[in-house]
């Protein structure tokens, strides 16, 4: 079956009792044992399993093509448990452009328990290679990275870290499985901040690993997840289940309207630099043709005159909601570097865009009356 197909069978549901289309949601926290004091259908105690939450578990793994999936109450609960399954005096290298969150736990966190790690510019395999050392357990992708759009190239990458016996962790939430799928590419584990493009309408907190094998890594972390109880609510498993129903349209149009937006804004004269695969001037473009189905609904650009005229830039559009994340059917800009603070090393003339669902054309209108000269 084709992902379009498996998003919505996978988040169909058998219900016994009702014969109900779309799931009911089960908020109940226990379950109830028979006669012979066993659990008839293996449900015991929400932290541990729910009707729902197993539902979004099963979708996630067909779509990633895994063999298991987890689900966690965040994208940082998913990305701590993937460090919390290793041991004192392990290193990770994790990307230099990055989700601001995956270096600060482990510097802010991470540290006291004893991990150490390296940035790398993982858009460079031979980067990758020399950074290796005997104590390196996990290499983290993300690709295309945030806010830069690098692009790492997953079959080389995951192919050099498999000889070297290290693991490779690819933070999928950009691109969703429907534009690319790395565990079919070598991959070890994917993770997902579900709040974004899976969840798709900016109203649910939610995360996600995805494991190509079910083996001591897996059960390590479904251990992480159960015992220490970073779980989604059923409602919550809910929301995200039918947002994956409609995951494959709403994607591959905000990739369609994003590639008509970096056309325009890399010829506009105002604009000194867009960050877009698609673009065939983009270092990424080649690797990204190759490994990905579209380049995606993510952009960033940076702005002739610097922070400020991007500020101006932002606060001159009208159809774009000037806040932080992404992947929703509304378009929103952000100035990372004021997002991130003091310690940001994003550039501070650069903005995100995450492309919505509006029709290209009065996104463009907007973004051309935003950047006339004051
Ligand atoms: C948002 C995001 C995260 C963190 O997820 P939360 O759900 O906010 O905890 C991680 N990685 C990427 C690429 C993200 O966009």
């Amino acid at each position: 079956m084709r992902p379009e197909t498996i998003a919505i069978q996978s988040t169909r549901f058998t219900d016994t009792n009702a014969a109900s289309v779309v799931a009911p949601l089960y908020l109940s926290t226990t379950f109830e044992r028979n006669e012979e004091y066993e659990l008839p259908h293996g449900f015991l105690y929400t932290r541990a399993h729910n009707p729902n939450r197993q539902q979004l578990e099963s979708a996630l793994a067909t779509l990633e093509g895994g063999a298991l999936a987890l689900a966690f109450s965040s994208g940082q609960a998913a990305t701590m448990t993937v460090f919390q399954c290793l041991q004192p005096g392990d290193h990770v290298i994790v990307p230099d452009d990055a989700y601001y969150g995956t270096p600060l736990l482990l510097q802010d966190l991470f540290s006291r328990w004893g991990l150490h790690f390296s940035r790398v510019d993982t858009s460079q395999a031979e980067a990758i290679s020399q950074a290796i050392r005997p104590e390196t357990k996990v290499v983290w992708l993300e690709t295309p990275s945030n806010p830069l759009l690098k692009v790492a190239d997953l079959e080389v990458v995951a192919r050099l870290c498999r000889e070297r016996g290290v693991l490779t962790v690819c933070d999928n939430t950009w691109a969703t499985p429907i534009l690319q799928r790395p565990l079919l590419l070598g991959c070890d584990v994917v993770m997902h901040s579900t709040t974004k493009y899976l969840g798709g309408h900016s109203d649910v907190l939610g995360g996600a690993l995805v494991f190509r094998e079910d083996g001591p890594l897996a059960q390590r972390a479904r251990m992480v997840q159960t015992l220490g109880g970073a779980v989604p609510s059923p409602f919550d498993s809910w929301m995200i289940s039918r947002g994956i129903k409609t995951l494959a349209v709403r994607v591959r149009q905000q990739s369609a309207n994003a590639q008509q937006l970096a056309e325009f804004l890399a010829a506009h004269p105002a604009i000194e630099r867009v960050h877009y695969p698609g673009l065939p001037s983009d270092p990424g473009y080649a690797v990204a043709r190759r490994q990905m189905e579209l380049p995606g609904g993510m952009l960033s650009v940076r702005v002739a005159g610097g922070a400020v005229e991007a500020l101006r830039l932002a606060g001159r559009l009208r159809l774009f909601a000037r806040a932080t994340s992404l992947g929703g059917v509304e378009s929103l800009i952000e100035h990372r570097a004021s997002a991130e603070g003091p310690t940001s090393q994003s550039p501070p003339n650069l903005l995100r865009v995450s492309v919505g669902l509006e029709h290209a054309e009065d996104l463009i209108a907007d973004l051309a009356q935003a950047l006339e000269p004051a």
